[in-house]
């Protein structure tokens, strides 16, 4: 780097830490919201009463943030599949006064979701036309992915399943994933199944129970994993009743969808300390998102945070192509650039690996920077983290 590139990036650096320290005007305690001034700590921490209390309207967000008109039109519009649902927990995180808080980004739609950018689909990753059989996707020989529900706890505005995921009647019948179950046991080449949804964690401890003892007693399943975003939006639901039971089927590994270092509260440590603690491998996924963790200071915070916490880092994501989201989506090359920023300059455990699923099925598809500059007859040259040359030969 020359003089100038320094100076830049410290610029750069500079104003990245101004909005970084921009206070927030969220209030300390839950209490201090007039909305929640007479809620029992106990009812707080009950994740049902925080499931039932969901902020689902215009008028009841509005006692609580100053709402933008985007805002406005795109809650009075995103009503149906993905309809706005915010924990109470999640609504004390929000800034009140900036509409630029990531976790009002993610939580409250805007009118631009009603906007179908170029190259968006309604399944962009092909799910349905790789599902054999209901909740069931096989795209992979040796895994499937087994969608446990349609709900979450919180919807987020760019949900990628949002076809299929939001409030609506579901059948909960107990049968409802016997053709699943029957597929795995038939094909003995599946030896991973990923339970996701919607969010696995929404059901009852019993019905997660009983579709985990199904699966484990496929003998020719041998890894486990559940996909949630619980611990980060509804906390309160990994409670010792849960985590003792998952206890019981260990291991389980655990991806937890995480998007941004403020994500990361006490309350939320706690949660995954639980699960740790109980046996259960953590790791991360994160969507990577326009103005929210799109700068690599916040990305590698990000990472750095969940590396204390016991989560290693797992996938950042390529926003997908799913209707709707194009204020989400940043440049291919925001993303090699946060991997750059990463590998070699922090702890490998702290390095995701940042991928595009494939439009149209391809599965994930890993993108980074190029280190090798050229290979030829046995010699391979090489560039590492700081741009200097090196020669390898075979
Ligand atoms: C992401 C995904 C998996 C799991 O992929 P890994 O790279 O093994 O984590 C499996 N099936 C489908 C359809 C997926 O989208
Ligand atoms: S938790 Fe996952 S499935 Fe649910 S709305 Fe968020 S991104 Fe979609």
């Amino acid at each position: 780097m020359n003089n100038n590139a320094v100076a830049l990036e410290h610029q750069k650096l500079i104003s990245e830490t101004v909005t970084q320290t921009r206070i927030s005007k969220r209030p300390q305690d839950y209490q201090q919201i007039s909305l929640y001034k007479d809620v029992n700590p106990l009812d707080w921490e009950d994740w049902h009463w925080q499931l039932k209390h969901r902020i689902a309207t215009l008028e009841e967000l509005a006692q609580v943030i100053k709402l933008t008109s985007d805002e406005e039109e795109g809650i009075k519009k995103a009503s149906g599949r993905l309809s706005m649902a915010i924990t109470p927990y999640w609504l004390t995180l929000i800034d009140p006064e900036d509409p630029n808080c990531p976790f009002r980004r993610q939580a409250v739609p805007v009118v631009f979701e009603s906007v179908v950018g170029p190259h968006e689909m309604v399944d962009p990753c092909a799910e349905d036309r790789d599902s054999p059989v209901p909740h069931l996707v096989h795209r992979y020989p040796d895994r499937v992915l087994l969608l446990a529900t349609e709900s979450c706890a919180m919807y987020c505005r760019h949900c990628t399943r949002r076809r299929l995921v939001g409030e609506h009647i579901e059948s909960n019948s107990p049968t409802r994933f016997d053709a699943a179950i029957e597929y795995i046991k038939s094909n003995r080449k599946i030896r991973d199944v990923l339970i996701s949804g919607g969010d696995p964690f929404i059901l009852e401890d019993e019905e997660i129970e009983s579709l985990i003892q199904k699966l484990r007693s496929i003998s020719h399943i041998e890894f486990l994993r559940i996909g949630t975003r619980v611990p980060v939006t509804l906390p309160h639901r990994i409670t010792e009743k849960l985590a003792n039971m998952l206890k019981k089927y260990a291991p389980i590994w655990i991806s937890i969808h995480f998007n941004h270092p403020k994500e990361i509260t006490k309350r939320c440590k706690n949660a995954c300390d639980m699960l740790a603690d109980s046996g259960m491998p953590l790791g991360s996924q994160s969507v990577l998102l326009k103005g929210v963790n799109d700068r690599p200071y916040i990305m590698k915070r990000l990472m750095h945070e969940l590396l204390q916490i016991r989560v290693r880092p797992y996938y950042i994501y390529q926003c997908d192509p799913v209707r709707g989201t194009q204020h989400f989506r940043t440049p291919v090359a925001v993303g090699i650039n946060i991997i750059e920023k990463l590998r070699g300059h922090t702890s490998g455990y702290a390095v995701p690996t940042y991928v595009i699923d494939g439009p149209g099925g391809g599965g994930k598809i890993p993108v980074g920077p190029n280190y090798v500059l050229s290979q030829a007859k046995g010699k391979y040259v090489l560039r590492n983290y700081k741009g200097k040359i090196y020669t390898y030969l075979e």
